[in-house]
């Protein structure tokens, strides 16, 4: 489980992450929904922990993993990162890309790299190079990669946003499908509402560096807080 409590962060005077709290339970996709600008890839770094808070507190499983006087090193956290810029190492194979995070003496390695291959569908890919494969296998390849050391906790910042939109549909599903059946708490950030609609069991609502409803998607459909909301979402169909 990941929470975040009360989370600030300030850049030249103004607040861009102004008190942000968050629970993702395992198993369960939080979409952070916002604008751009207003703070979401910020949240996100700060808890991947490549980026401090001004104040506020991080927790893995209701363990502290970083205060302003505690910290644990981005390395040592045992969180995923799925961002749009997924690069997978050109000099690299595919099974290499995807072992990457694991030890190298790993008991089960190789098992785990072609497990993984073979749930994302490249298990034949394996000896191949990045560049010998599709954009949207490579999307895949960094999913598996992301997946191989099974983290708890899933951070991922419009991952598919690169995508055309007939893959898209079918690696987000498969991609949080899998998330789920590994029991991760998956924190998805989104500027898309149908997006959010589609994938979260909550969504968090942001505006201006703050939370401003939360809850299923379904009742933040029908009772938007106020205009604001309620106009963010009129798109959505
Ligand atoms: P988008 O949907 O466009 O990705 P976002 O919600 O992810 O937007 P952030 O990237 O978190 O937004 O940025 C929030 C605000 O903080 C923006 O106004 C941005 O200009 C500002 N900001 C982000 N990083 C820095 C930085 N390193 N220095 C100064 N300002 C920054
Ligand atoms: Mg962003």
């Amino acid at each position: 489980r990941l929470e975040i409590r009360n989370i600030i962060r300030s850049y030249d005077g103004r607040r861009v992450v102004d008190g942000v709290s968050l629970r993702v339970e395992p198993g369960q996709v939080t979409c952070l929904l916002g604008p751009s600008g207003c703070g979401k890839s910020t949240t996100l770094r700060i808890i991947a922990g490549v980026e401090m808070q001004d104040s506020g507190e991080i927790y893995a499983d209701g363990e502290l993993v970083c205060d302003t006087v505690f910290r644990i090193p981005p390395e040592g956290r045992s969180i995923g990162l799925m961002f749009q810029d997924f690069a997978l190492f050109p000099h690299l194979s595919v099974a290499e890309n995807v072992g990457f995070g694991l030890p190298r003496k790993m008991a089960g390695r190789d098992a785990r790299i072609m497990e993984l291959l073979e749930r994302v569908g490249l298990a034949h890919h394996a000896g191949d190079y990045p560049h010998q494969l599709s954009g949207g296998e490579q999307q895949r390849v960094a999913l598996a990669r992301a997946l191989a050391p099974r983290p708890k906790i899933m951070l991922m910042d419009e991952p598919f946003s690169g995508l055309d939109n007939r893959l898209r549909d079918g690696i987000r599903d498969e991609t949080l499908d899998l998330l789920k059946e590994e029991g991760a708490a998956v924190l998805l950030v989104t500027h898309e509402p149908d997006e959010a609609m589609r994938m979260a069991d909550e969504i968090a609502l942001m505006r201006d560096g703050k939370i401003i409803q939360q809850g299923a998607p379904y009742n933040i459909y029908n009772s938007p807080r106020d205009k604001k909301a309620a106009a963010f979402f009129s798109d959505i169909n």
